[in-house]
């Protein structure tokens, strides 16, 4: 798989990464900056320049980046019904109208396919996108985990997670090398905040280098990465439960939730 860089103004800031595998090459990703801090992208199997658009927030730039990518859009991809995800569904299907509209559940504007838990539905030739329901920010959060059938481990892929926190078992579905590729830029503020329950933890170092290095951070990380720096999936950890002051998880994590909302860096 190879990740180019997004188009956005900040662009020349970003990373180039990219895998050397040739066999894994079928499948690219491109982040779109549709408002300050969201990203919508673009999934494309480079076999036949078809994409799918993952909350296609802004249809103008959304095609002004196909267009420069030089790929056909073919399908909506929406993570759940928040106007900041699929806002701009309505103004897809007019640009649209013979594209398939996915997404968890009727609340999504203009959806054509509803889908649920363990769905399946193709991009082009290659990739396979698999539907896993979270419901944990809304009711209807989708994560999208796309694979391509040239992958040489096809457990591995990306996955689109739109706001769905990795509480609670979304991480756990998918392997320590899958790509991450979510809806907002938070990650300078949630590293503050892991870093003020989480100090003594090193591999926060490293997320700190990628913060500081890359203004777009998305898609520069791995569910393994979350494992080890994601205060919401590190509940066994001592010093996080001496941060929260409590034992169980279930304690451990609402009291980070409300240590998190009240987070003033
Ligand atoms: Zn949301």
């Amino acid at each position: 798989m190879l990740i180019l860089r997004p188009l956005s103004s900040r662009s020349l800031l970003s990373r180039h990464r990219s895998f050397s595998t040739t066999l894994v090459q079928k499948m690219k990703v491109i982040p779109v900056e549709f408002r300050e801090d969201n990203y919508g992208y673009l999934l494309i199997d480079e076999a036949t320049n078809k994409a799918g658009a993952v909350d296609p927030y802004n249809v103008p730039k959304l095609k002004a980046a196909a267009e420069s990518a030089g790929v056909e859009i073919i399908a909506a991809i929406t993570t759940h019904h928040h106007f900041d995800h699929a806002g701009g569904n309505k103004d897809f299907a007019k640009e649209y109208p013979n594209a398939p509209i996915y997404g968890g559940s009727k609340q999504v504007d203009a959806v054509t396919h509803i889908v649920k838990d363990k769905d399946t539905f193709n991009i082009g030739d290659t990739i396979l996108v698999k539907c896993l329901a979270t419901p944990c920010h809304t009711q209807d959060s989708i994560c999208y985990h796309a694979t391509s059938s040239d992958a040489t481990n096809p457990a591995t892929g990306g996955v689109f997670t739109g706001d769905t926190l990795f509480i609670a078992g979304c991480g756990r579905f998918f392997e320590d090398k899958t790509i991450v590729y979510n809806g907002h830029e938070y990650t300078a503020g949630n590293l503050a905040f892991a870093k003020s329950v989480d100090g003594d933890n090193p591999a926060l170092t490293r997320l700190e280098k990628i913060v500081n290095d890359n203004k777009i951070t998305t898609g520069l990380t791995t569910i393994g990465d979350e494992k080890e720096w994601n205060p919401f999936i590190r509940l066994d950890d001592e010093g996080i439960r001496a941060a929260t002051g409590k034992t169980t998880n279930i304690e451990v994590i609402d009291e980070l939730r409300r240590m998190k909302n009240h987070f003033r860096g």
